[in-house]
């Protein structure tokens, strides 16, 4: 069968053929292109199979585009070979339609969706020149041949996807708190670049004349296919889920023995959004059944509103200013790990024989930050992030609205395991670790993120609530963010879609929650061990002009769920008096039989006389800020029913937290004795914070990706 245009159904079905071709290989390179960035570069970044799944529908999208696109190039060859604007009979002309409709895609789709964001204009210059290349390859044999493989599919999706890479990483290294490998990883790329052209226009000269296109067609879908196909197996060759590994499970804990200790934080989860709380959806079933058996909290504060700092302090047992990590500018504007010399609870329990492991969702938990300090093992694996922040200016998100007319494509903006896969990994790692340990006791700490934003709980959680729309999507949220924290009004869509997602988002959580529960029950292993169920900060939305969390001292964000389950039940109830997220650490320390170390600011929850006054602390932060965040650092004490907030600019507030939850009314105008007591608390704390020596924070560019597509780092934003 010879490729030819001289009929117009030859045209249009060999258009059609080669369309298909050069828009899946252009799908094909996108994803190697993120798997190359994102999923081999580091260790803890395992493909999850699901992500797959997506993949190929995305590749399914592009085939189906791409043949109908090329067989329109097809007739159109067709119609213009009658004309005589193109050369005749010369399978170069219909390959050189196919891929104008590729360059003209990416032109048109940068022209009218893609401006003004990073790597636009560079990705504009180099597709309109290959619309030009292709114009011209259309009408002279002589400069076709002159090309080689310059106009391949491949080479144009490589060119394009690195010059918006190249783009990109320029960008991150105008920032601040950068390693110093962003040059490097500039000058590689672009060398790559210079050596994918010359070797296009090299060997394509001599391999292209014999390389008919139907076998180009032919072997560059085959090629696709491969590459996804190898990728799907890969993901596909995780070890299966932990209900099979199940069935070795350790024989239960003698009685008597030093209890286990679970901590498990539902990140970005405010308490009011439980309905373990009271809250009117019912949004936490599971958490009401282990209440049953547990201390639940009413008035627990987190001692930060961001997750660094707010973990740190929960393993510390120490507020931020004393464990040094939180967001510092200019050298730390993301972030300060853990100070070296402060021991965390992971530290302090595998000293004491204690097996120690942990699974995150969340990647302010990696080992750059020192969360992970004192795990035996520690997991946060990660899907690639098909449609990242990073390839913005490409075709993906077009043909992500597309696809979104027939399917629901909202998980793709997921970029962290989500609370099911963090159960099978928590429960394999378990399994082994409880093998290996013998019969030693285990801590072990899950971190789900469900409730993040984007807020993409799986299906059927996202319709749990009613809310959802298929028209809204983690960009259109993020353009209603910035209208929000510009002080307009808020957009119609934004609260009941994000609120009836992240309430999704908790109750997914909360089964999984459940999922661990009867786990440790078919394991013999729930009556000894201690559970704590807490979160590490809340939830803006819309609130004074706030969205997501970070430079905010409000309840809101402060408020947090705190449930115990006490070894073998031994305290139950509800606790109303308030207390800090840094008294779980020597809570556990306590229940576990061992010392205290006297850096720990926090005091055992069971100890009746805690201190009267519970603090906070925020930084300013790379986080999307509103306009009245007013330099966006504070501290905060809460001396119940008082809240008293000390902005570092200056302001001053005062809310009765018992009677106005919200801090709408505030008092410091009317209530001048508080206001000189409270205030006068906050200045003599904030005195004894210790001096510190001044840490360098530096992030690889491939961090500081991952951070950008999580919005904890605002980039060009
Ligand atoms: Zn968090």
């Amino acid at each position: 069968m010879r490729v030819a245009y001289g009929k117009v159904g030859q045209a249009g079905l060999w258009g059609a053929v080669l369309g298909a071709a050069g828009w899946s290989a252009y799908a094909a390179a996108e994803v190697v292109f993120a798997s190359l960035l994102f999923g081999f570069t580091r260790p803890y970044a395992v493909f999850r199979p699901w992500h797959w799944q997506l993949t190929g529908v995305l590749l399914m999208g592009y085939l189906v585009v791409g043949a109908a696109a090329g067989a329109l190039s097809g007739l159109a060859v067709f119609g213009l070979s009658r004309m005589g604007q193109v050369r005749k009979d010369s399978p170069a002309v219909l390959e050189a339609a196919a891929a104008l409709t590729l360059a003209g895609a990416v032109v048109w789709n940068t022209a009218a969706n893609a401006m003004g964001l990073t790597g636009a204009i560079p990705v504009l210059i180099a597709a309109v020149v290959y619309v030009l290349l292709l114009l011209v390859e259309l009408r002279s044999d002589v400069w076709s041949e002159r090309f080689g493989m310059l106009t391949n599919p491949w080479v144009i999706a490589g060119v394009l996807l690195g010059v918006e890479q190249v783009a990109d990483l320029m960008d991150m290294a105008s920032g601040q708190q950068l390693g110093g490998n962003i040059g490097l990883a500039v000058h590689l790329l672009e060398g790559a670049l210079i050596v994918l052209i010359a070797a296009a226009v090299w060997l394509g000269r001599k391999l292209r004349p014999g390389m008919p296109a139907v076998r180009w067609a032919g072997g560059t879908l085959a090629l696709g296919v491969l590459l996804i196909g190898s990728m799907e197996a890969m993901g596909m060759a995780r070890p299966a889920a932990a209900t099979v590994v199940a069935q070795s499970a350790a024989a239960p804990a003698p009685a008597g023995a030093r209890p286990n200790v679970l901590v498990i934080v539902m990140d970005t989860v405010r308490a009011d959004h439980l309905s373990l709380y009271g809250y009117e959806r019912d949004t936490s079933p599971n958490l009401k059944a282990l209440a049953q058996d547990s201390v639940v909290y009413t008035r627990a504060q987190s001692a930060a509103d961001i997750t660094l700092t707010s973990h740190a302090s929960l393993f510390t047992g120490m507020y931020p200013s004393w464990h040094g990590a939180y967001c510092k500018e200019p050298d730390a504007a993301y972030g300060r790990p853990v100070q070296k010399d402060v021991p965390t609870l992971a530290e302090l329990l595998r000293a004491q024989g204690y097996t120690t492991l942990g699974v995150a969702a969340n990647l302010y938990m990696r080992s750059a930050f020192g969360l992970d300090r004192g795990f035996q093992e520690f997991r946060i694996e990660r899907p690639v992030p098909l449609l990242s922040d990073e390839n913005r200016c490409q075709l993906r998100r077009q043909m992500r609205r597309l696809l979104n007319l027939a399917i629901d494509t909202a998980q793709f903006d997921r970029l962290n395991s989500n609370a099911e896969e963090i159960d099978d990994q928590f429960l394999t790692t378990l399994d082994g670790r409880l093998q290996a340990a013998g019969q030693a006791p285990f801590f072990g700490f899950i971190n789900y993120m469900d409730a993040h934003f984007p807020y993409i709980p799986p299906s059927p959680w996202d319709r749990k609530f009613p809310g959802k729309s298929s028209t809204l999507s983690k960009d259109t949220l993020e353009a209603d963010q910035y209208v929000i924290a510009k002080g307009e009004t808020i957009p119609a869509e934004y609260q009941p879609y994000c609120i009836s997602q992240y309430d999704g988002g908790i109750a997914f959580i909360d089964a999984q929650i459940g999922r661990i529960v009867a786990g440790l029950k078919q394991r013999g292993l729930y009556d000894n061990t201690m559970i704590v169920v807490t979160s590490d900060h809340g939830e803006a939305f819309g609130e004074r002009h706030n969205v997501e969390h970070g430079n905010s001292p409000y309840q809101n964000l402060l408020h947090v769920a705190l449930l115990v389950k006490y070894p073998k039940g031994a305290h139950t109830g509800r606790v109303e008096s308030p207390v800090s997220l840094i008294d779980v650490a020597p809570t556990v320390l306590q229940q576990t039989g061992a010392a205290v170390p006297g850096t720990m600011q926090g005091r055992s929850l069971l100890d009746a006389s805690g201190p009267a006054q519970i603090f906070s602390e925020t930084f300013h932060c790379q986080v999307i800020q509103s306009v009245a965040c007013d330099g966006c650092g504070a501290r905060a004490v809460v001396a119940w029913p008082y809240k008293y907030i000390a902005f570092l600019q200056g302001r001053r507030q005062l809310f009765n937290i018992e009677s106005d939850p919200n801090e709408n009314r505030e008092l410091s105008g009317t209530m001048a004795a508080e206001v000189s007591d409270l205030g006068q608390a906050v200045t003599a704390w904030g005195k004894t914070i210790p001096k510190q020596s001044v840490q360098q924070m530096k992030l690889s560019p491939d961090e500081m990706k991952r951070l950008k597509s999580l919005g904890y780092v605002g980039g060009g934003k």
